[in-house]
């Protein structure tokens, strides 16, 4: 799929941030980690942005979540924004899918960690679900291309 999508807008909860971002593809993704459950309150669902394409206005607060990653949200409500890979070459954003209006519409079409999903609760569908090491093979896979 190499159309490029319309750009799409939200905000937060308390509305002081405004996003707009190109999405790469028409999906949701879903990420059950343990930091994803405890920042997103339980999952985090997200649309990757083509990169370059995410734009913000308001207050965003900037937190450093690991040695790659960074996680922004409202610095007034604290809504979820985005998680960044920190790497110079990565430039990938996930945005927050909550942001828009019926999660822009998109489907859910993946899930990973689902390994370490809690018990309490599934998500619908047939689609694919990476546990923490299929996703993390992957991972490691795609940076070591990235930096050859
Ligand atoms: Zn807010
Ligand atoms: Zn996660």
């Amino acid at each position: 799929m190499s159309d490029t999508l319309t750009p799409i807008s939200g905000h937060c909860l308390c509305g002081a941030v405004t996003v707009t971002m190109t999405p790469a593809v028409a999906e949701i993704h879903a990420c059950h980690c343990s930091m994803c459950r405890r920042w997103a309150g339980s999952v985090f669902l997200e649309i990757d942005a083509v990169p370059g394409t995410l734009k913000s206005e308001g207050p965003v607060r900037i937190y450093q979540s690991s040695d790659w990653a960074e996680r922004a949200s409202c610095g007034r409500c604290g809504s979820p924004l985005w998680y960044r890979l920190t790497a110079p070459e990565a430039n990938y954003h996930a945005v927050s899918a909550g942001l828009f209006d019926d999660a822009a519409g998109f489907p859910l079409t993946n899930e990973i960690y689902i390994d370490r999903k809690p018990p309490g609760f599934a998500f619908a569908g047939d689609h694919p679900r990476l546990t923490e090491a299929e996703f993390e093979a992957d991972f490691v896979f795609q940076t070591e291309e990235e930096t050859l």
